[in-house]
């Protein structure tokens, strides 16, 4: 590894009016309890788009917080993390708060710091600045490929973490990155049937290669026989929301079981409609879940260096900082991608 930092490096950051720009930029001094990451790859995650969608990302935004690399350099006041040392990072919180102390750091109003979507510059850069609490090893064994995808498949794990059902019968609405990293986790966990509703022809191949036993196109396909057929008339155990569709929760609620779960996993931003009495006649359980924990990550890259997960085959496109805004406007912004790896630094 190259340990000299030069003084500028190349960013994609996000301009009012023109959307993602390459840009240089001089690289961040780091602060005395600072941690500066030499970024190997960078994930574009489906929460970048809609913050660029949103029209309220700051001008001068750097995007990025899918990230895998190796420290670069170490403020003074840092004990514990090593120059060299392969990370992923994640949010970091203050570990004392109400929220941080009932397993969910991820509401902490009193220090949630957080890369890339929120109040830290991210790593569509060739360096990023960030706190050592930040900071979760990546083991040996995996590479920084997969180690970008950790988190996504955390935010799934984080889904079924919520639900707490052990196994039973699953159906997973949207083959996305979250969607489809949620099949290859309850394929884990031995649920049974795995059903995989996506439109995407592509994706739902992709599902079945990661270990769904039947897939199903809800444009297409007469789905309410085909979801009794699957599940012997029972409706599923759980249901899992991945697609972003508002409508999908009414469908859910129609389609999960008698004492089922139904999980919204996706940030859906417009209103839906249910029908309560659904609820009641079943005694279903509507829940939604939000983000992941360190160590829900640290379980994704353990299974990984054991090699009971790659993510890899999640990647549709490569690209550099370089393209990034033009892949970003041509494929990203046009739904043709399931996950962008951009290469920045030096693999491992
Ligand atoms: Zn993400
Ligand atoms: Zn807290």
């Amino acid at each position: 590894m190259d340990t000299t930092i030069p003084p500028t490096m190349p960013a994609v950051v996000f301009r009012q009016g023109r959307g993602l720009v390459l840009e240089e930029l001089p690289v961040p001094s780091v602060d005395p309890d600072g941690v500066l990451v030499q970024v190997a790859h960078t994930g574009f995650c489906g929460s970048d788009h809609a913050l660029i969608q949103s029209g309220e990302l700051a001008d001068g935004s750097i995007l990025g917080h899918e990230v895998s690399g190796r420290v670069a350099a170490c403020g003074k006041a840092v004990s514990d993390v090593a120059v060299g040392q392969r990370v992923i990072v994640r949010p970091s919180h203050c570990g004392d708060c109400r929220d941080c102390r009932s397993g969910r750091p991820y509401f902490c109003q009193v220090s949630r710091r957080t890369i890339g979507i929120g109040d830290m510059p991210g790593a569509f850069a060739e360096y990023v600045h960030v706190l050592p609490s930040m900071l979760i090893p990546v083991p040996d064994g995996v590479d920084s490929s997969n180690a970008a995808l950790a988190e996504a498949f955390a935010a799934s794990l984080h889904g079924i973490h919520c639900v707490g059902r052990p196994n039973g019968s699953a159906l997973v609405m949207g083959g996305g990155t979250i969607g489809l990293a949620l099949v290859r986790l309850l394929t884990l966990m031995d649920f049974n049937p795995i059903v995989l509703s996506e439109p995407v022809a592509v994706k739902r191949e992709l599902g079945i290669a990661f270990g769904a036993h039947a897939v199903m196109d809800p444009l297409t396909e007469e789905t309410g026989p085909r979801v009794f057929e699957l599940t012997a008339g029972q409706g599923f155990d759980a249901v899992y929301e991945c697609s972003g569709v508002a409508d999908n929760i009414a469908q859910a609620l129609d389609w999960v079981a008698r004492g089922g779960d139904v999980c919204i996993i996706s940030l859906i931003f417009s209103a839906a409609s249910i029908q309560p009495l659904t609820i009641n006649f079943k005694e279903a359980r509507l829940t939604g879940c939000y983000s992941n924990t360190h160590a829900e990550n640290q379980l994704i890259l353990r299974w990984m260096a054991e090699k009971r997960l790659d993510g890899r085959p999640l990647i549709s496109d490569r690209t550099n900082l370089e393209r990034l805004p033009q892949i970003y406007g041509e494929r990203i912004a046009a739904g043709q991608t399931i996950k962008v790896m951009v290469d920045i630094g030096e693999a491992f």
